[in-house]
């Protein structure tokens, strides 16, 4: 007597490659910057949940990506540092 066919099936995921979605912070180091995209606000906040740095961008088109945003938040934070001196 056979019994029924057990062939487990292996379902394999690949792992999408995801733009994380988390982002390096420049003031804590921690990658605890988190992006969000408000596109019909044309507005994007970026905090960090290690430090608590907070900026919100304004620099919203339905083109920007988070990523975007964190070049935006990276080059001010550089430049209101530098003007701090
Ligand atoms: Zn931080």
């Amino acid at each position: 007597m056979r019994m029924g066919r057990r062939r487990r099936q292996k379902v394999r995921r690949r792992p999408q490659k995801r733009i994380p979605d988390v982002y390096p912070c420049p003031a804590c180091g921690n990658t605890a910057i988190k992006i969000e995209l408000y596109r019909d606000n044309s507005i994007a906040t970026v905090k960090c949940g290690s430090c608590g740095i907070e900026m919100t961008i304004d620099e919203v088109n339905p083109l920007t990506e988070p990523v975007d945003i964190y070049g935006t938040f990276i080059d001010r934070f550089y430049e209101e540092r530098t003007t701090e001196n």
